[in-house]
């Protein structure tokens, strides 16, 4: 489309569920509209989510309870819940043949646990809407006059022009999917306030090395107590993952917008509880009954019952427990010392990792310049703003993707309404 000129109704920069979930609404109303994405397909982040699956929402069908998730910003979400909540999402996806489930904590995933059921879903959608799909197109620049959006240039050198224009480039994480803060850039030079940007929902480093033996080990029910110069501040039960440069999973990435801040206050330490359902007690009597039962096997061989193969060499290492011994000989003061070893496994966290390892971007185009009735600008006349791109971050658990979908679809909605 090298020099070309193209005129549309709606131009939507950014494929990602919000600017698809956009088109599809737009194109509903019979408006002529492009999507226009840099990458070779749509949806490339989406692929990713919920670790392949794509959790789509959250099925808590209560507003009020829905928002309250997204902290102090939740609020500017009420009007695009209204419209199109976590029901209307379901209720989409199930009208296109998608069949879902519901797990723990009331995530909604496609039954086949397939991200690409979600994202050809969509597509296909799009396609029923006749909504234009403009791949491997970057957008260089807006050109505005008039406190309006004239045309975008695109860097292959074609040009668009339309009435109204819709900016859904997401954030500043994982920047190979796409997001690397055009949108955000092109904002700014329109004057609008930037809220500061920082990761949300991201791993953290430790400092410890050993970490780098356990990459990629998941463990689920560990008790992790945060403390911050040596006062106890968290304690949460989950799931954690081990990464080469330390920790991440659900428990993490939930409580590291708080671990941000305390890092700012002094050291801040992680204890993990690897066996948090039992008592110090009650621990001791089980090791003290397995070891009885396995009389002359070796101490390096008596775990496995208790514990994943991958973490046995540090649990043996820590509890300084020489591993050749038979377990029949070891000596109550070594059990006891191991129980300490197995409640009391302390990291420090050297730091939060950087905003691309984030799931989500906090900050973003600030909520006092967008209309939250229609995600529309209060800058500029013609242009709309959704998803990830403005000042909202929600926890794990589908929030940020219902998120993306409801802004999507009311700046779709409102575009497509205000068309001469
Ligand atoms: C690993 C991972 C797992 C996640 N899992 C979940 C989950 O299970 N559930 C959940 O709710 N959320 C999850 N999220 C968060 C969720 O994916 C995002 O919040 C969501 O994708 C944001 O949607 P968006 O459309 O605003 O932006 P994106 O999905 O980032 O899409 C923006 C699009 O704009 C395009 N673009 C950018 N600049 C330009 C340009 N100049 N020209 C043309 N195109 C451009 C990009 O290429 C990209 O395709 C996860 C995120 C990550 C990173």
């Amino acid at each position: 489309m090298r020099n070309l000129e193209e005129k549309f109704d709606i131009a939507i920069i950014g494929g990602g569920p919000a600017g698809i979930m956009a088109g599809i609404r737009a194109g509903e109303s019979g408006a002529n509209v492009i999507i226009i994405e840099k990458n070779s397909i749509l949806g490339k982040k989406l692929l990713l989510t919920g670790g392949g699956r794509c959790n789509i929402t959250n099925a808590e069908f209560d507003i009020k309870r829905l928002i309250s998730h997204y902290g102090k910003n939740g609020s500017f979400l009420y009007n695009a819940f209204f419209l199109f909540g976590p029901k209307e999402v379901i209720s989409f996806f199930e009208s296109k043949d998608v069949k879902l489930k519901v797990e723990r904590g009331k995530r909604v995933f496609p039954a086949d646990n397939k991200a690409n059921t979600i994202l050809k879903a969509l597509i296909s959608s799009l396609k029923k809407k006749k909504v234009k799909v403009l791949v491997d197109a970057e957008v260089h620049r807006l050109s505005c006059k008039d406190k309006k959006v004239k045309k975008i240039f695109l860097k292959n050198g074609g040009v668009i022009l339309a009435q109204k224009y819709i900016i859904t480039t997401g954030g500043l994480s994982y920047k190979e999917t796409g997001s690397t803060g055009a949108g955000l850039r092109w904002a700014k030079q329109t004057n609008h306030k930037i809220e500061e940007t920082s990761a949300s929902l991201v791993p953290l480093k430790t400092r410890e090395l050993w970490v780098k033996d356990l990459q990629g080990l998941a463990l689920k029910n560990i008790k992790i107590t945060v403390k911050l110069n040596n006062k106890k501040k968290i304690e949460k039960i989950g799931e954690i993952l081990f990464t080469h440069f330390g920790l991440s999973g659900p428990i993490i990435l939930g409580i590291s917008k708080e671990i941000g801040e305390m890092l700012k206050k002094g050291e801040v330490k992680l204890v993990l509880d690897m066996k948090p359902g039992l008592e110090i007690r009650t621990l001791k009597r089980r090791i003290e009954n397995d070891f009885y039962k396995q009389g002359n096997r070796l101490f390096k061989n008596s775990l496995n019952e208790l514990f994943p193969k991958m973490i046995i060499p540090l649990i043996i290492d820590f509890s300084k427990i020489d591993p050749q011994k038979k377990v029949s000989e070891i000596t109550k003061k070594e059990k006891s010392r191991l129980v300490e070893v197995i409640k009391n496994i302390e990291m420090t966290v050297d730091s939060l990792m950087g905003v691309e390892l984030a799931i989500v971007t906090a900050g973003g185009v600030s909520l006092r310049d967008i209309d939250s009735k229609t995600m529309k600008s209060k800058i500029i006349d013609n242009l709309f703003f959704a998803g990830e791109i403005i000042d909202i971050d929600g926890p794990t658990g589908g929030f940020n993707l219902q998120a993306s979908f409801s802004t999507g679809h009311l700046a779709g909605k409102s575009a497509a309404e205000e068309l001469k």
